[in-house]
């Protein structure tokens, strides 16, 4: 696992006839806990009215069961954030609620607008007062402002204006939309729950509820839920999608599917095609837990090399509200990770990792290793190197704080302390998701961004280092 990518946010829609259905939202909640750890929030509709609870922290640490009770109703969408523009904050914690010219609104949003700062200045025009800095808000005080009859008109001119990913659960009287981009850059799926539906960023939040996955949700979609029955409006044609390929590589869990494509076996055959572009003598294979140890496991299949457990991951070491001191970040990787010197003693290793963002956590890895015993460590990376920014909700660093942006990869090589380096080449690592390139964003490997990217943005990632994201723990 990569901390030098930060996920982005996981967003979930439920309704079920004559069920209070909080206690499934936190369940589905706790299922996404992965895409954020720095708030959640459950917003219902029950009598008239929308109840929000919304607060920084873990999922667990931020609902109990009084709070839950208190949230009635038969709908709800949820929230789990890891802010990617909006300071870290209780006030930027999601669903955000509105009052509207049709009632009140509740909003929760995955992915990032590349154009909010400017809508926010004309809305700011209009008179619009803003109470958070999140892009969301944005997103939602244009949907109240919107002309239209209806909450689907104002969601359809909300699109027509904002450009960026936005994956979204809303909530309104007795209704939830389910809402994605035009170019479908982040996650969004439908499933089946008892008599009624459920709607959230990865499948994985179905399988522990028992839902069952019935499609994606198209880009461009809108999907109205009610009591009256299911409304799909295809608000925005699609001319090209763009789904992220990091959820491939990196962010989704092994379990969930996109497009019905389970992710587990697509790293596993990145892992299979990694070992194939870069074949090395070596006694054993470890990923680096969680999210390489399928793509370790295909690189031991195709190489013949054992499949080894040799790197354990500290699960429990999360974001907390307690921000380590300068030593104790110094030693988070010690924190995270512990090697098992038993097994590495005297062996060559071959190191799989999904990425390599910055450059200070893989060398830290390499050393622990080496301290470990390892007689030589081979590094083995399932993307390609990272050269450009994520304008669409990813939190990697700008353009100059990515290492694969101003050095070799030899230098890189020697950077980590590799004995080698590979980096599966963008070719194999799209032919492993099974999906046609002109419907993926690569844009962080190959600059091709689906849209365009401010200019002032882009100067901004490239000369400032400090802006309102966060500061990295590693
Ligand atoms: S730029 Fe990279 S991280 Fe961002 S959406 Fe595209 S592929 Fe995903």
């Amino acid at each position: 696992m990569t901390p030098n990518l930060r996920e982005k946010c996981g967003v979930v829609g439920i309704f079920i006839p004559n069920e209070n259905v909080s206690r499934l939202t936190f369940l589905s909640l706790y299922a996404l806990q992965h895409r954020g750890q720095e708030c959640a929030g459950i917003a219902t509709f029950n009598k008239n009215k929308i109840s929000v609870h919304a607060s920084m922290g873990l999922v667990n640490q931020v609902f109990n069961q009084g709070i839950l009770d208190q949230l009635k109703g038969n709908f709800s969408i949820g929230h789990t954030r890891y802010s990617t523009t909006g300071s870290s904050s209780s006030i930027n914690a999601q669903p955000l609620l509105f009052d509207c010219e049709l009632g009140s609104i509740a909003v929760s949003h995955n992915g990032n607008i590349v154009n909010a700062d400017i809508l926010r200045y004309d809305l700011e025009k209009q008179g619009v007062q803003f109470i958070t800095s999140s892009d969301t808000e944005v997103l939602a005080q244009l949907i109240c402002v919107a002309p239209g009859k209806n909450w689907q008109e104002k969601i359809k001119y909300m699109m027509q204006k904002v450009e960026g990913a936005y994956s979204l659960a809303v909530l309104v009287k007795d209704k939830i939309y389910a809402v994605r981009d035009p170019f479908g850059i982040r996650p969004l799926s439908l499933g089946k729950i008892n008599d009624g539906w459920i709607f959230a960023s990865e499948t994985c939040a179905f399988d522990h509820l028992g839902a069952e996955y019935v499609r994606d949700i198209e880009a461009g979609e809108i999907l109205e839920i009610s009591n009256s029955g299911n409304f799909s409006l295809q608000a925005i044609k699609s001319k090209q999608q763009a789904f992220c390929l990091l959820e491939y590589i990196y962010f989704a869990r092994p379990d969930s599917k996109f497009n019905n494509n389970l992710i587990h076996p697509v790293r596993q055959q990145m892992g299979k095609l990694l070992a194939r572009e870069y074949p090395v003598d070596a006694d054993m294979v470890i990923g680096v837990p969680d999210s390489a140890i399928a793509a370790a496991l295909g690189y031991s299949q195709e190489s013949n090399i054992p499949y080894g457990e040799a790197l354990m991951k500290n699960r429990y070491v999360g974001r907390t509200f307690i921000q380590p001191n300068q030593s104790l970040r110094e030693r988070n990787v010690q924190l995270k990770f512990n090697p098992m010197s038993e097994i590495i003693k005297g062996k060559r290793i071959i190191l799989v990792d999904d990425s390599i963002v910055r450059g200070t956590t893989t060398p830290r890895v390499i050393n622990m290793l080496r301290s470990a015993g390892a007689t030589e460590v081979h590094m083995r990376i399932t993307s390609p190197p990272i050269v450009n920014p994520c304008f669409y909700g990813v939190d990697m660093a700008n353009k100059a704080e990515l290492i694969a942006n101003h050095k070799s990869i030899q230098e890189i090589e020697k950077h980590i302390g590799a004995d080698s380096l590979g980096y599966l080449s963008i070719e194999n690592t799209i032919l492993a998701t099974k999906t046609e390139k002109n419907t993926l964003c690569d844009a962080c490997f190959t600059g091709n961004y689906p849209t365009s990217v401010p200019l002032q943005f882009d100067k901004m990632q490239m000369e400032s280092a400090t802006s309102d994201r966060h500061e990295l723990n590693f």
